[in-house]
Parts: structure tokens; sequence; C-alpha cells
């Protein structure tokens, strides 16, 4: 009965849910600098009115996180929903077709503007199933917690990570949803239960300059890089290897359940190399130089040239053995001295290795065995009505904060929105979707704190 309540709830209060989103989508969370503020104060004031309490736990310059409960008893199940408020950058806003903080309507059909599908669509919907859930004053045994944070978009350490060492910390947490987009355009939905690490490192290697005219007398340090990228394929072999968490035939099975077939999964995956790349990048580790930059003039031996590796780990390798396999690399087989800063005297020849960002991978090991998940699933299905898939993304978001460390390995992220649109120009979301997302997260909200 409740089901067919909340239902017919979010029907007759579609407008009022897209006015919601698009208030979000208006107020200015750019990161950097962040400015999540904003969006926590117009969440307070549209929870407020429903005698929700929400605490706003303000940082840096005009920055905050929020949480709020849907009830003050924690000794039931606690389910957590996780969003972020930060967006990334419109970048040029020439290129847009619709200003990227206007929220424009198109055709009945899409909201435009930046943060509509990253997140503040999956963010919202989170809000409004907490709204729904009391206003209906339904009776639930458990409760409901909504964590918006701030600082996703650049590492998510003040943000997710804060919370769960902070105000979540003390609350048991039985099962996470972040709502990040999770439409696998053109397959079906997907419900993440693990993500991959990510290790950005420079490599800066340090030469003697000179006159280009006499090369012989100095080192030249675009000379050095190229060495090292020449060998740079080794360090596979010196990286202790990792299993995949979910074996590359498993991965195919579990897209080819969203099928009608396995056959016509077979046919599309044959003809799609992006899928057989993607599963490809989900059972192994990889490596990406992905930036260079050396010399200052035309007529002056460089003395330093700098590249940016980014390295994608499965979620139970380290970052260490990586850094020692580069090292050991440039030492053994390029023949450099390899040092963790560049203060030394000049005149020395030797290369700098230094950790940009390193932020590990998160997996769910036991997703398979949990009776709750197979009811998100169903629900997914029911309201999609299309068959999702479970997955592994490829990127990486805050879930290694909830999963890690044990607080909640039961997390999962799914939410609406086409993933490969976001952070793109012209981002929109499909009203549908969203509406869809918020009758997933209010029924599985509802069914999942009724349990005992
Ligand atoms: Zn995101």
């Amino acid at each position: 009965m409740s089901e067919e309540l909340i239902i017919s709830k979010i029907e007759q209060e579609k407008e009022e849910y897209i006015e919601f989103l698009r208030k979000l989508v208006q107020s200015d969370s750019i990161n950097p600098p962040g400015n999540e503020k904003n969006v926590a104060l117009i969440i307070e004031e549209y929870l407020k009115k429903i005698g929700v309490k929400t605490d706003i736990f303000p940082f840096g310059n005009n920055r905050a996180n929020l949480v709020a409960y849907l009830n003050e008893s924690f000794d039931g199940r606690n389910l957590l929903f996780n969003g972020h408020m930060d967006t990334v950058p419109p970048g040029s806003e020439e290129d847009w077709k619709y200003p990227p903080l206007s929220a424009v309507i198109k055709r009945n059909k899409f909201i435009y503007g930046r943060g509509t599908i990253d997140m503040k669509g999956g963010l919202a919907a989170m809000v409004i199933a907490l709204k729904i859930l009391k206003e209906l004053k339904i009776e639930v045994t458990g409760n409901l917690i909504l964590n918006a944070v701030a600082d996703e978009e650049t590492g998510g350490e003040f943000g997710t990570g804060w919370c769960i060492d902070n105000p979540l910390k003390s609350i048991k947490c039985d099962f996470a949803v972040i709502g990040e987009a999770t439409d696998f355009f053109p397959l079906t939905k997907v419900i993440h239960v693990g993500e991959k690490g990510r290790l950005i490192i420079k490599i800066k290697t340090c030469g003697i300059s000179g006159h280009s005219s006499f090369p012989a007398i100095s080192k030249n340090a675009i000379y050095m890089m190229s060495e090292i990228i020449e060998k740079l394929d080794k360090i596979d072999d010196y990286i202790p290897k990792s299993e995949p968490p979910i074996k590359l035939e498993k991965l195919k099975k579990l897209i080819a359940d969203s099928f009608p077939s396995e056959d016509l999964f077979n046919r599309i995956l044959n003809e799609q190399p992006e899928i057989q790349s993607l599963l490809q990048s989900l059972t192994s580790y990889s490596k990406a130089l992905t930036m260079i930059k050396g010399g200052i003039k035309e007529n002056i031996i460089p003395d330093s040239c700098e590249a940016i590796l980014d390295v994608r780990l499965l979620p139970n390798q380290q970052v260490e053995p990586i850094i020692e396999a580069l090292k050991k690399l440039i030492r053994d087989d390029v023949g450099y001295i390899v040092k963790d800063d560049s203060t030394s005297p000049p005149g020395e020849v030797f290369v700098e290795i230094k950790v940009v960002t390193a932020s590990e991978g998160s997996y769910w090991e036991n997703w398979e065995e949990s009776d709750d998940l197979r009811d998100f699933y169903k629900l997914v299905e029911t309201i999609y009505e299309k068959k999702p898939f479970f997955f592994l993304m490829p990127g990486s978001a805050d879930a290694k904060f909830i999963r890690n460390d044990g607080y909640c390995p039961q997390t999962i992220l799914f939410g609406p929105g086409k993933s490969r649109n976001a952070h793109s120009i012209d981002e929109n979301i499909e009203i549908l979707d969203f509406i869809r997302a918020i009758k997933v997260y209010a029924i599985f909200a509802y069914k999942f704190l009724s349990k005992k």
C-alpha cells in the first residue's frame, strides 16, 4: 500500500521536484573553489518546511557539508544516502547551447546545466526521497541519513571523508547509496559495487642546462624523459600481480544478464570496441602518460622536464608498490638516481618522483549475497522497465571513504543521468530518469527501513 502511496505522491508533485532540482543547478557550487554552502542552504530550507532538521558543517570560504535524518532513532537499520553538492567548472560559457547555470527546460523533457547529471540530479532525488517518507509519515523502524557533501570533484577528503570521520562516525551504517549517474548509455542502468583507484605521479627529470650550440657538456632533461618513456612498459613486470575483483568472463556475463539473450549481447560486444576496452580496463590496472612539459627557450638545453603519469588501480591494489616499481625502473633499467624532492645542488643529474594525488579503489566483497541489493535490483528493473546490471566503475568516486576501513562496505552507486555526459558541455538530464530515480530511492528506503 505504501508503495502505491509513494508513487502517486511523486506523480502529483513532479513539478515541485523539477523546480527544486533547477534551483540546485542554478546555485553556483563550481569546484574549485567550491561554494557548496549555497546548495546546502537550499536543501536546508526545503527540508525545514517539513520539519526535518539539518546540520550544516561549514568550512573554508563558503563551503559546507550537510547531514539530515528522517527521525531521531538510530537503533534499527540505518540507510545512508550520499550525494555531492560541488560541480566541475563549466569551461567556456560560449560553448554551451544554454548558460551552464540556467537550468533551462527543453521540450518538456530535459533540464540543461552544469551538475544536472553530476550530480545535482541524484542529490535532489535523495533529498526528495527523504521528504516523501517524512511527509507520508510512513512508519519505519530504521533511519534514513542524508549526507550532502562538498569536495568530491577535488578528492573528497573534506567532504565524504570528513563526514565519515566526524558526524557519521558513531552512527552504524547498514547500507549506503551514492547517487552518481549510472546510466551506461547505450546499455541500461548500472548498479556499481566497486570502483577503481587513481594515482597521479609527477616524474621530473633534472639535467644540466647549457648552450644548445655545444650540447655535449650539458645533460638534456627532455632526452632523459624520453629514455624513461621508452622503457615505461617494463614497469608492468615490477608491479605485483593483482587479481581483478570480477574476472572478464564474469563481467561479460553481468552485462549479458541485462540483455534479452546472450547471443544478442555477444553480437553487440563484437560491434562495439568501446565496450571491449571498457571491460579490459576494469580487469587490469592501467597507466597513461597524460602531460609533458620541458624547455624554456629554443637555444637552451633544458635542465628539467616534467611528465604526469595517470595510473588506475584495481580495487585491491595498493599505491606503494606502484611507486616502488617506477623507482626501480628508473634506477635499474634507465640508470638514473631517484629522489623524492628536487631541492638538490645545481649540476646534479637525477629523477624526482612525486605523488600528486592517490586514492585507493574500493569493492563490496559480498554483494552477491545481499538480499537488500537484490531488492534494489528488482526495484530498478520495475521502475525503469528494463533489467539493470551490476558492474564496476572505471573512474573513482566517494565510495572508498564509505566502503573502506569497514565503515559500510555494502555501498553502491546508482543514480539518474548518462554517466558519459558528466563533465561535458551541454550536460543535461532527462526528467523521466530523474523522476524514476526518486521513485527508486523513496521506495527502497521505505522497504529497507521497514525491515526489522
Ligand atoms: Zn560526481
